[in-house]
């Protein structure tokens, strides 16, 4: 049993940052998924309401570690 961690740099700030791939928070940028770290979605937040968009809500363990067996598909 083990966890994965990703490691990616924020599409937004450029930092490299650490995140559940199965719950980061993501904005789809030519039709590719890319990951927002947590105080990108901070920052963004008031943009997107301004805009009539919806806040985006991280989920709890976005940042955090993710056990192996909620990875997708792939092995049992
Ligand atoms: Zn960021």
């Amino acid at each position: 049993m083990g966890y994965a961690l990703a490691t990616s740099v924020c599409f937004g700030c450029k930092r490299t940052f650490s995140y559940n791939p199965m719950r980061v928070p993501s904005i789809r940028v030519n039709n590719e998924r890319e990951p927002v770290c947590a105080s990108c979605v901070v920052r963004v937040n008031p943009k997107r309401i301004a805009n009539g968009l919806e806040p985006i809500v991280p989920h709890p363990d976005a940042y955090e570690p993710c056990p192996e067996e909620e990875l997708a598909d792939d092995e049992q």
